[in-house]
């Protein structure tokens, strides 16, 4: 059993703080990624948790247990590092080794390991090479395998996939999920790009600086973003905002912005009752703004809008566009067979269903 709690937890640096009033708790066997940008606390969480930085107020709690303390060798945890970090004049085999030789080890359990984890990382024949004889995939899943053989309660994972190429990358996504499906390890994996937070996480952190915006699964935080924050952070391409106020016009309720009225499905509107006349931020995704020609009937809750085309981007099965009324940017895709081009019109029409609005004060959701 190996849950991690994050009780309260701060970290100052000099007069700094970097991490503030952060909780946060990981139940055993759990995926969870902390997800955010760069310089915002993930590595520095990631080393508290370890033992190699300090924390200056809170509590670290394992298996219920306060760890705060404790030195790191005692810890049970393995962190891989997104240098890797492999000695460079050792073989595979000897790096894979290296932490149960300083443990002293027996020739038995290291060979029993090395059995065990050279197949599960596809590392077969690879033993007596050298990393440099190694491509950056089979470096990390040796990196990985190191820290595997420790047994640890907790792996931690500092961005191990940013050295490697798109291509190796997804493949070692896939890899990844299936270890962990395999050894059931409570995996901590810090990272700032979107797509592996969603793609491998039972749940995921977003941190901005140093403090928690969400934490949910992949899709809740998809389909309800806590903050503004969240919303911009999750999806590709990011999320749309435009600010405005809740007002009813002909007896339906939306938002009056400036490129218009924007309709509000009539499913949604109990969550703005009482709110006419308030100030909000509408998020919509660009996914949900449909180009006129891919719409064959368009529903009662769409609201429709004439842009000018500012940018056409091909992303290779769609393309992005980049879209302007007055000082209102949206960016939303049409598919391939749809030709658009740069200072064309073109009309579009806003899915009144799937609308996020935000407090612009506070950057809450309201709903
Ligand atoms: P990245 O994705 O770029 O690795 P991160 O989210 O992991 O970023 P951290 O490495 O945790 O961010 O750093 C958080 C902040 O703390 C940064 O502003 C960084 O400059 C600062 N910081 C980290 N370590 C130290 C240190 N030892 N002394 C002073 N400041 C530090």
């Amino acid at each position: 059993m190996a849950d991690v709690v994050l009780r309260n937890i701060r970290k100052r640096f000099g007069d700094t703080t970097i991490i503030e009033n952060f909780s946060l708790d990981i139940r055993d066997g759990e995926f969870v990624t902390l997800l955010g940008p760069s310089g915002c606390g993930k590595t520095t969480l990631l080393r508290m948790i370890a033992g190699l930085e300090t924390i200056d107020d809170g509590d670290l709690l394992i298996s219920g247990k306060k760890f705060n303390t404790i030195a790191p060798q005692k810890r049970k945890i393995a962190m891989v590092f997104q240098t890797y970090a492999l000695f460079p004049h050792m073989t595979v085999r000897e790096n894979i080794l290296f932490g149960l030789k300083i443990k002293k080890a027996s020739v038995a359990t290291m060979t029993q390991k090395l059995q065990w984890v050279l197949p599960l990382l596809d590392l077969i024949g690879l033993e007596n090479r050298l990393p440099r004889e190694l491509s950056g995939g089979q470096r990390q899943r040796i990196a990985l395998a190191r820290a595997l053989v420790l047994d640890p309660d907790v792996l931690l994972l500092d961005e191990p996939l940013s050295n490697l190429d798109a291509a190796l990358r997804e493949m070692a996504m896939e890899e990844l999920k299936r270890i962990h499906h395999q050894v059931g390890k409570t995996i901590i994996y810090v990272t700032h790009n979107q797509v592996e937070a969603m793609t491998m996480s039972e749940r995921i952190a977003i941190i901005n600086h140093g403090r928690l915006e969400q934490y949910d699964r992949p899709k809740t935080v998809y389909d309800t973003p806590r903050t503004v924050f969240s919303g911009q952070f999750i999806g590709s391409p990011p999320m749309n905002f435009i600010d405005g106020s809740i007002v009813v016009s002909q007896d339906n309720i939306g938002i009056m912005t400036a490129i218009g009225f924007v309709l509000l499905d009539r499913e949604r509107t109990p969550c703005v009752e009482g709110m006419i006349g308030r100030k909000v931020r509408v998020g919509i995704r660009p996914q949900h703004i449909s180009y006129i020609e891919h719409r064959a009937s368009r529903r009662s809750s769409d609201s429709n809008f004439e842009l000018f085309v500012e940018l056409v981007e091909v992303l290779g099965d769609r393309s992005l566009i980049v879209g302007r009324l007055g000082d209102v940017v949206l960016r939303f895709l049409i598919t391939r067979e749809a030709e658009l081009v740069p200072d064309q019109k073109v009309l579009v029409f806003i899915d009144g269903r799937k609308l996020h609005l935000f407090d612009p004060d506070t950057s809450l959701a309201i709903c």
